[in-house]
């Protein structure tokens, strides 16, 4: 079994468990905490992320994969806390988590210079750290696939082909950035079996989706509680109709979740609440609605879950 980077070191694949392939411990802009640290209280920030993590334990998962990014506040030292305090396994990956900015200093830098930071995270060790990145990570959402946001795809794939690394992509499916996305990472001879093309679960559109699959790629249905998008039984609804297609082996299921996130000020949470915006969002809402009512369905017996919450993932990670 091939082993598997995490920020406790390799493991052997056959270790990773249940896996919850998309949450986030942490997400905060590492520019604003840096600058104004004051605003953070980092044993708070711990205290949730290991509560979060603590209930997905006590639901069976063993393994978290965080793919938070440049720009989402990556810190693999606070990752490595949480692992060791919590007993969940977390694998860290490196990329550029941007709509559309650039900073200067890869503005004026080429593709290939791009790549070798990646490949250095992935091969090397990251944040001055031995942790290594297990898979790559980059985005698209309402801006489209710019030019800025190509280069980065353009660079992460070819840190793919240098290294073997899974990718993650965001994307929007209210845009249809998936395809293009997808052109990019073909057109660098990206193996598609090892792309994971995230947040396809926010559209309905089975047939967008569908047309993902066909290509080889692993498709997330990752955004569960996350109502603000699209609520859980129309997620529900599109999960089935792909498990019902037989397209069990290229779905990921999982929140999108975060111990803590800065994008909005503290009281936004209640609204967000009381307005539905948000609901039971959590690190264990696909155990707790999410299975049981595909379960209900029809559509997700034990293989089942096993082939969405363990082998997906391993396969996306080593194949
Ligand atoms: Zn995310």
């Amino acid at each position: 079994m091939p082993t598997v980077e995490t920020v406790q070191g390799a493991v052997d694949g056959s270790e990773l468990g249940l896996v919850l392939v998309h949450e986030h411990v942490r997400f905060r802009d590492e520019a604003v905490a840096a600058e104004w640290p004051d605003r953070y209280d980092e044993q708070a920030e711990l205290d949730a992320a290991l509560q979060a993590v603590g209930e997905a334990k006590s639901r069976g998962v063993q393994t978290i994969v965080d793919p938070t990014a440049m720009f989402g506040g990556r810190d693999v030292r606070f990752m490595k806390q949480v692992a060791d305090r919590s007993g969940v396994r977390i694998i860290a990956c490196t990329g550029i988590y941007s709509y559309d900015y650039l900073p200067h200093y890869f503005e004026n830098r080429d593709v290939d210079a791009m790549a070798a930071h990646f490949v250095s995270d992935i091969e090397g060790g990251i944040q001055g750290t031995d942790i290594k990145a297990a898979f790559l990570k980059c985005a698209a959402d309402a801006a489209g696939v710019t030019e800025h946001v190509e280069k980065i795809h353009r660079a992460i794939a070819r840190a793919s082909v240098q290294t073997g690394a899974a990718i993650m992509a965001h994307s929007m499916p209210a845009l249809g950035t998936g395809p293009r996305q997808v052109e990019i990472f073909e057109e660098e001879g990206v193996d598609l079996a090892r792309v994971q093309i995230a947040h396809c679960g926010d559209t309905e559109d089975v047939e967008y989706i569908e047309r993902l699959i066909d290509k080889g790629v692993y498709v997330g249905l990752d955004r569960y509680g996350l109502e603000m998008y699209l609520p859980i039984d129309k997620r529900n609804a599109t999960a089935a109709e792909l498990l019902r297609r037989g397209h069990a082996e290229r779905l990921m299921i999982s929140q999108d979740f975060c111990g803590t996130i800065d994008w909005f000020p503290p009281e936004a949470e209640e609204v967000f609440q009381s307005s539905g915006a948000i609901r039971n969002w959590s690190m264990t809402l696909v155990f707790d609605e999410v299975v049981p009512a595909l379960r209900q369905e029809g559509v997700m017996d034990e293989q089942t879950f096993l082939t969405i919450f363990t082998e997906n993932p391993l396969r996306w990670l080593t194949a």
